[in-house]
């Protein structure tokens, strides 16, 4: 989190009805915006990025309605549950950790189950570290009435979001990933047919009604309840940082970074988990046979202080994930990259030292000129 942010977050607190809150607001809702490419209301919800994937669901959806969704990771499996537990009939696509979905799949699903209402998927799989092809699935689903839901939560702020362009009814995001902000807001946009979709009450819902929050937000320029403040003045500031550096050259930053720490892992012979389309935002490097991952993980941690995570369910102690999203710059990656190495050599993987840092140095210095 930027000190910058932090400041702004230490102000004095402002009362939520009042027309100083008010202007934050609407700039905040302003500038998110271009990062998620609509030119449609975005909306804030106190809540963690989950929130405003629950809150789509039950604004889009209806018991006893189904939906398609791909299940290609834990946040994947998340859109499943979440459908599940609103009486939405939900069927997976399934893709293997690491890979991702393809459009035939979306298609010979939407085939076999012609009743479902909304294909939801993630743009960025953070558990498996791999992308999926929104803008390919836009191209289907919106030929047809089939609503696309997308799951922003490592892309927005990463890589660039055409949520318009791409044909994507509801882009939802986090405070706490790429915007450079503590946990507490949920961010979802929505598309003019998903709109008219959330008009008419679907799933018991209360205080995620979106229609109740795009007349508080849109209308009155405030939110529907007590707003968490602090964080939107955060987010404000972090946006105007994020505008400053320019859209571009933060998508740039960002594919630098990866660039660097996928060459990292090849220069030590250890293959990506996401090895055909690696997330811009954070990179998944399996670990070497006979070696714990958990064990690497909290070597970084504890011993060097570098907070990298390891894999979840399936590739628990089998996966190294570097998170390079938000308030994150190149030469972070050689401090992440410098402690794997030392990491790996207490545990006693042969590999010549400095070797996995010098690709990412080199891959850095490329980028730089
Ligand atoms: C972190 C994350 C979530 C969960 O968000 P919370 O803020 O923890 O509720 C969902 N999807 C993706 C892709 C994520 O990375």
């Amino acid at each position: 989190m930027p000190p910058e942010v932090a400041l702004e977050m230490a102000r004095p607190i402002v009362h939520h009805r009042t027309p100083e809150f008010s202007a934050v607001l609407e700039q905040t809702r302003g500038r998110l915006k271009p990062l998620m490419g609509t030119a449609q209301e975005v909306l804030l919800l106190a809540s963690s990025g989950t929130g405003a994937m629950e809150a789509v669901v039950t604004n889009l959806l209806a018991p006893g309605e189904a939906a398609i969704y791909v299940d290609g990771g834990k946040f994947g499996e998340r859109w499943g549950r979440i459908l599940g537990a609103f009486g939405i009939i939900a069927h997976p696509v399934k893709v293997a950790w690491g890979g991702a979905v393809r459009p035939e799949q979306i298609e010979q699903a939407l085939r076999q189950y012609p009743g479902a209402r909304a294909v939801l998927m993630q743009a960025s799989e953070t558990s498996t570290t791999a992308v999926h092809p929104v803008e390919q699935i836009g191209a289907i689903t919106r030929a047809r009435d089939v609503m696309l839901v997308v799951d922003g939560i490592t892309s927005v702020g990463v890589f660039d979001q055409k949520m318009d362009q791409w044909g994507v009814d509801a882009l939802v995001t986090g405070s706490q990933k790429a915007l450079m902000l503590p946990p507490g807001l949920g961010i979802a946009a929505l598309s003019p047919r998903a709109w008219e979709r959330a008009a008419k009450p679907r799933s018991p819902r209360f205080y995620f009604d979106l229609n109740r929050e795009l007349k508080a937000q849109r209308d009155e320029h405030t939110t529907a309840y007590t707003p968490a403040i602090s964080l939107i003045y955060g987010l404000n500031k972090s946006l105007e940082m994020i505008h400053a550096e320019g859209l571009p050259a933060v998508f740039a930053r960002h594919r630098l970074m990866a660039r660097a720490a996928q060459a990292a892992a090849r220069a030590l012979g250890l293959e990506l988990l996401a090895a055909e389309n690696p997330a811009p935002g954070v990179t998944g490097i399996l670990t070497p046979a006979r070696i714990d991952g958990s064990r690497l993980v909290r070597y970084m941690r504890d011993v060097l202080g570098v907070t990298v995570q390891g894999g979840q369910d399936q590739m628990k102690g089998k996966l190294i994930r570097i998170g390079h999203m938000g308030y994150v710059a190149p030469f972070d990656i050689l401090v992440a990259i410098g402690a794997l190495e030392l990491a790996l050599r207490a545990e006693g993987y042969d590999f010549r030292i400095g070797a996995a840092v010098a690709a990412a140095q080199a891959e850095i210095a490329a980028g730089q000129s």
